[in-house]
């Protein structure tokens, strides 16, 4: 745990069209951590991921990657360092095989399908059928398959439960858990399912109207109540 922070937001404003919607964000992800990013519907979530992503641009405060200030660097540069994002609702092709996913690089990028195909096995198996066919499991699999086989540094996953059963999400959770341990690969994992997210997390932080209100490590997490609320009750 004393690894240098694959990722560290200091004191992060960021929003859109000059209204704030995150205020002084701080956190950090530790290479192989799982770092959960909880709170409701409206909290902040995908806009943080979409700051680290470099789609919306912060208005005060720093998003580090290694210790370097990214700030000036586009999101595909942002994409070659090895910062990945599964957005929510997956963004898989529906007019695409599983393997064309696998074959469909950018330049200068090459895709490790053998990753991919190790830790979700069934993709394999489903290799030549469109992913509009697949199952919203199998879809999730697919994003998350795509977003690993590019080797990343860190992996942020928008809200991985959306649309599916808990018993799809509890299968696939562990998964990217074991990948962060064996690759070293940091994860900021965006969750409203609050007890799914802390089985797999190492740490996690509770958003609440754009500012964290809580955080710590996941024994902690589990013994509040505070976290309960904030996270069941919704943005009013
Ligand atoms: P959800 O799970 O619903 O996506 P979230 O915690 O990810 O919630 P955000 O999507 O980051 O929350 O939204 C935070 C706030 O920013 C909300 O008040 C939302 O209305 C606002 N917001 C999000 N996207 C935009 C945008 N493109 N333009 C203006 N406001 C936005």
């Amino acid at each position: 745990a004393t690894a240098q922070p694959v990722l560290e937001l200091d004191g992060l404003t960021s929003g859109y069209n000059g209204a704030a919607v995150l205020r002084d964000i701080s956190l950090s992800v530790r290479p192989g951590e799982v770092v959960a990013l909880l709170g409701a519907n409206g909290a902040g979530k995908t806009s943080t991921l979409m700051t680290i992503s470099g789609i919306v641009k912060p208005m005060r405060g720093r998003v580090l990657f290694n210790s370097a200030d990214l700030k000036g660097t586009s999101p595909d540069a942002r994409a070659r360092l090895g910062v990945a994002h599964v957005p929510e609702g997956r963004g898989v092709f529906f007019g695409l095989t599983v393997a064309e996913h696998f074959r469909l690089a950018s330049r200068g990028e090459t895709l490790d399908a053998a990753a991919a195909y190790r830790y979700f096995p069934a993709l394999e198996q489903l290799s030549g059928r469109r992913a509009g066919l697949l199952s919203g499991g199998e879809q999730q699999m697919l994003a998350l398959g795509r977003a690993l086989a590019r080797r990343p540094k860190l992996l942020m996953i928008d809200e991985l439960s959306l649309g599916l059963a808990p018993i799809i999400v509890e299968r696939l959770l562990p998964v990217v858990r074991d990948y962060a341990k064996d690759s070293g690969c940091g994860v900021l994992l965006v969750e409203q399912h609050v007890e799914l997210a802390l089985t797999v997390a190492d740490r996690g932080f509770v958003l609440s109207h754009g500012e964290i209100t809580t955080h710590g490590d996941v024994a902690a997490l589990k013994a509040n109540p505070e976290l309960v609320l904030s996270s069941y009750l919704g943005e009013q």
